[in-house]
């Protein structure tokens, strides 16, 4: 069996939504400068690198915070669906044409975003691959429980909203930022943790596969 770190590594020049704060990495405490041993500060937005959005990232209000979110969504078996590079938009079409095998309850979708991560890492790109709203209707309509993409958004980058919200509503777990590159398309095991972060609206995670 081969595990596979699906996850980005979390460095300073790791893109960022446009708007959000850059990744800080701050090392205060220095063993070259004669201090007791290395201690690093971050700085950053929750929504960085691979992330988990909660229901209250989009919903607000009594939505559920990171913390929040079970665990036995996170984890279990999960299908990677690879979409040709000429996928630019991931609607019902696309997935009837591609077919999810009956009984996924976790999908990952990689595109060609994938091969971006490993390409020019450090810019960021508005013409990412990510699901329309009526992808997401059709998502939450076969039963998905957790849905995850390779870029940094679940949504289209000019339209935000409807995607999130109908996901999120549903109950639908998303997965920003997974590297999928090394991974071909088949059945998997997923263990996603996202740091257990009171009260907030996401949390960066690491995320593996194990091939089964
Ligand atoms: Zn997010």
């Amino acid at each position: 069996m081969r595990t596979y770190d699906i996850s980005l590594t979390i460095t300073p020049d790791l893109p960022t939504w446009p708007g959000d704060p850059k990744i800080v990495l701050d090392r205060f405490s220095k063993m070259e400068e004669g201090a007791p041993c290395n201690v690093t500060q971050i700085s950053a937005c929750v929504h960085i690198g691979t992330h988990v959005d909660a229901p209250y990232h989009f919903l607000g209000g009594q939505a559920e915070t990171i913390e929040q979110i079970p665990l036995n969504i996170l984890t279990g078996r999960a299908y990677v669906l690879h979409l040709p590079d000429e996928v630019d938009l991931i609607t019902p079409e696309v997935l009837i044409r591609l077919g999810i095998p009956p009984r996924t309850r976790r999908l990952l979708f990689k595109t060609r975003n994938s091969a971006s991560w490993n390409r020019d890492y450090n810019r960021f790109h508005e013409d990412f691959v990510a699901i329309s709203a009526e992808g997401a209707e059709f998502i939450v309509d076969h039963g998905i429980r957790l849905v995850g993409v390779d870029y940094l958004s679940v949504a289209p980058f000019a339209e935000p909203k409807p995607t999130h919200d109908i996901l999120l509503q549903a109950g639908v777990v998303v997965i920003e930022g997974l590297n999928l590159s090394q991974v071909s398309q088949g059945r998997y095991s997923l263990y996603c943790l996202p740091l257990k972060i009171g009260g907030a609206d996401g949390a960066p995670a690491r995320a593996i596969l194990i091939g089964v």
